[in-house]
């Protein structure tokens, strides 16, 4: 119902209000001419009294709406830093609608902003992601193209362009596997499986599987093991992934005739582990940022080596969700020291 039409029918039911109580009034007869005057002159006035009141406070309320039309207008159009849009009315009720507008506002520019970042980010992803994927696909394509136009039949290419493309495929699939751990990862999906188990052995098992790529790249692994059992509180499949993570890194940036150096040292109540290498090191302006999902600093290297950019990334996520801190130490040229904490067992 319009404010006109609720201001008429009030108007009405206070008309026959008064009407009512002036006839009831005078069914008590045999009151004086100017006393019977007196309430009916009386009764008229209310009546005006209470029509022109209405009409300034109808009038009032309907100025104020305008005022609140114009103001959800100016905010509607106004840009994220403009903080002048005010409501020019200093009405306590106003006062409440205003901030209650304002933190409804607060809430969806928020929630615009969020929805932005996803956005970027989404976008970020997938560039980064067919990016990884082009330069392997492209190789299995060119390989196996060359070999069905004629390569096959020929003795000096067909071994090793399957040997190429091959190698290319576990590429592929290591990179779709990172992929796929990042992405629950990043989902927040990353729910440990706490368990008691020896990191020494661990670790001894870990330096024992890196031995073949290590000799391929004339690297030399170096295990300082503590010679005693030392039970960590830890997700094992997880650690063992950082592990492997960070091995193959100081091979993969290793320098030839290097050292990788596992090592493993009690404080307390925790275990430092670290893994360090004599291989490229990190300059210093990329330190921050090398665990960052696809950031790398030497991009040929990495990729010719078979790495996805998703390494460190993993390995962060997998720290933090244990409640530790991965950090770094690295000298360009000169080689790098990646190391952790873990709680000592039992859990
Ligand atoms: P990638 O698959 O490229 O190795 P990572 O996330 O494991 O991805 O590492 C990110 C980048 O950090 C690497 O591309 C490399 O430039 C740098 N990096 C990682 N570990 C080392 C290391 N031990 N020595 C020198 N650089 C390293």
């Amino acid at each position: 119902m319009s404010f006109r039409a609720r201001f008429l029918l009030n108007m009405i039911t206070a008309a026959m209000a008064l009407l009512l109580v002036n006839l009831l009034w005078h069914k008590y007869e045999g009151l004086p001419w100017l006393q019977n005057r007196i309430i009916n002159g009386g009764t008229i006035l209310a009546g005006a009294a209470y029509l022109a009141a209405a009409l300034i406070s109808s009038r009032a309320l309907g100025k104020t709406l305008r005022k609140l039309h114009s103001y959800l207008l100016k905010l509607e159009l106004r840009d994220g830093n403009d903080h002048d849009v005010k409501l020019p009315d200093s009405a306590p009720e106003v006062a409440k609608l205003e901030s209650t507008l304002e933190r409804i506002l607060e809430n969806r520019r928020a929630e615009t902003e969020r929805l932005r970042q996803l956005e970027d980010y989404r976008k970020e992803f997938l560039g980064n992601v067919s990016h990884e994927l082009k330069t392997p696909i492209f190789n299995i394509q060119g390989y196996i193209s060359t070999l069905l136009d004629g390569g096959l039949e020929d003795e000096t290419v067909n071994r090793d362009f399957l040997q190429k493309a091959d190698r290319n495929v576990e590429r592929l699939a290591g990179i779709v596997s990172d992929l796929e751990t990042i992405t629950q990862y990043e989902a927040g999906e990353l729910e440990l499986q706490r368990s008691e188990f020896d990191i020494t052995e661990m670790m001894s098992e870990v330096v024992e599987s890196l031995e073949f790529q290590a000799g391929r790249e004339r690297i030399s692994l170096q295990f300082q093991d503590p010679g005693k059992p030392i039970i960590v509180c830890a997700d094992s499949f997880r650690i063992r992934q950082v592990l492997t993570n960070l091995g193959t890194n100081s091979i993969r940036y290793g320098k030839e005739n290097g050292i990788s150096r596992f090592k493993i040292t009690p404080m307390g109540n925790k275990v430092r582990i670290e893994v360090a290498d004599t291989g490229l090191g990190i300059p210093e302006k990329d330190l921050g940022r090398i665990f960052e999902r696809f950031y790398r600093v030497d991009k040929s290297r990495s990729r010719n080596k078979g790495g996805s950019g998703l390494g460190l990334a993993i390995v962060k996520h997998i720290v933090e969700a244990h409640g530790e801190q991965i950090d770094v130490m690295s000298t360009e040229g000169a080689g790098s020291v990646f190391g952790f904490s873990l709680p000592i067992g039992p859990c």
